[in-house]
């Protein structure tokens, strides 16, 4: 069995959000889908591990805001890279709105929001797995929607390769982008003329 060739399926990103009690918390999915129109249902997984997890199971609705191709980075790393056990991720942002029902969702860098009230729950382990009846929903702007491996092809930065020069005499390699002129290797004792560019 091939593991990796679940990786082809296609999914969405999303900010997935909870109210328990007062206390607000989202965190980064992509496992969402609608399962039905009539009612308008869908289904959602979410790790165990995740603070939002337990405060659906308590709080028995979430929101959903549905992430666009214009998001930075930097709002992923806020939801997706961060703990609500130990930051407020939603305080300090111009783009975070609070619905009138109390869940948080994105006014930017979203195009659609939704609201949803679990039906069903099932554990799958390492997730919990939320059936849920859309209770409301607004479309936010034009702007498409980001795929999962759009997410990973344009907005998650890619490591930057290291650039250097090595020694053609003796392989020692200086990292940096520029090479003193008056280098010498401090292995063979040759001069900068002797090294070319590398990208480590
Ligand atoms: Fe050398």
């Amino acid at each position: 069995m091939d593991i990796t060739s679940m990786q082809k399926i296609g999914y969405g990103i999303y900010v997935l959000t909870a109210n328990d009690n007062g206390d607000k918390n989202g965190c980064i999915i992509n496992t969402l889908m609608q399962v039905t129109s009539t009612p308008a249902a869908a289904v959602i997984a979410v790790n165990k591990q995740n603070k939002t997890c337990g405060m659906i199971e308590r709080s028995g609705k979430f929101g959903i805001s549905v992430l666009t191709e214009e998001t930075p980075f930097d709002v992923i790393k806020r939801f997706g890279f961060a703990s609500g056990r130990d930051t407020d991720k939603l305080s300090g942002a111009d783009f975070i709105e609070t619905s009138p029902s109390g869940l948080a969702y994105l006014t930017k860098y979203s195009c659609a929001r939704m609201e949803f009230t679990v039906k069903s729950i099932a554990d799958c382990g390492t997730h919990i797995l939320f059936t849920a009846d859309m209770t409301d929903g607004e479309t936010l702007s034009d702007v498409p929607a980001a795929s999962y491996s759009y997410y990973h092809k344009h907005i998650k930065p890619k490591p930057q390769p290291k650039k250097g020069w090595v020694c053609k005499i003796c392989g020692y390699i200086y990292e940096g982008d520029e090479l003193p002129e008056d280098f010498i290797c401090p292995w063979c004792k040759h001069s900068a003329a002797d090294f070319e560019r590398v990208e480590l």
